[in-house]
């Protein structure tokens, strides 16, 4: 097409439109899909990547629900010492989410349900145990210190001694969630027992989420 010939003659059709009033101007679903289909896979150059990152800036899209999208898409993808570093201090001197919520005399959510009558008891005996679980025991190398010295200290014995059942594997229970150095303080619970006496001490909330994710 030879340039400067045409001579525009009218305004363009979309001039001062915007999507919001102009319904010409909004993608079908199938053409989103398309579009997104089309940029899978493309790398951004860093200009466009911070034109994007200034238009999202003070929006409040930071939902749990998209921060854990964000968190799997960078599974796998190492971080360098730097961020690492800079998380470190944009962490410093919060308040742990966990903080006060051990409190001893704290009647145990699953006190006298079983497997049988309870529901959430039921389904967690169906699940594995396994390191997925550390989510509330918080520091774990401040507790392991005083681990050591309850095992040393506290005769295993053979049972449960919540459910009385016999078990392979039995797990030191804190009873007050105070940790004390005191081995009235620990029973020998088996994983069962030891989850839902765990998961007892929690606030309501905090307890729903775990019996979801398991
Ligand atoms: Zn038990």
């Amino acid at each position: 097409m030879p340039r400067g010939v045409y001579k525009r003659t009218k305004a363009v059709w979309n001039k001062g439109l915007n999507k919001e009033i102009e319904p010409r101007l909004r993608h079908s679903p199938e053409t989103r899909k398309q579009m997104s289909e089309s940029h899978k896979g493309k790398t951004l150059s860093t200009k466009y990547r911070r034109r994007i990152s200034k238009a999202l800036k003070g929006r409040s899209k930071e939902t749990h629900e998209y921060i854990a999208i964000l968190a799997d898409k960078r599974k796998g993808h190492p971080v360098s010492n730097e961020t690492r570093r800079k998380i470190s201090d944009s962490l410093k001197g919060r308040i742990l989410w966990n903080k006060g919520m051990f409190r001893a005399g704290l009647t145990p959510w699953n006190k006298g349900f079983t497997k049988e009558n309870h529901p959430s008891l039921a389904k967690m005996g169906e699940k594995e145990t396994g390191d997925r679980n550390v989510a509330w025991k918080g520091d774990e190398a401040s507790y392991s210190c005083i681990h050591k010295w309850v095992r040393k200290n506290k005769t295993k014995p053979k049972n449960c001694e919540q459910c009385g059942e016999k078990k392979k594997r039995l797990e030191l229970s804190n009873t007050s969630g105070e940790y004390k150095r005191d081995v009235d303080d620990y029973r020998y619970l088996c994983i069962k027992c030891h989850k839902a006496y765990d998961c007892g001490l929690l606030p309501f909330k905090r307890r729903q989420l775990i019996l979801k994710v398991w």
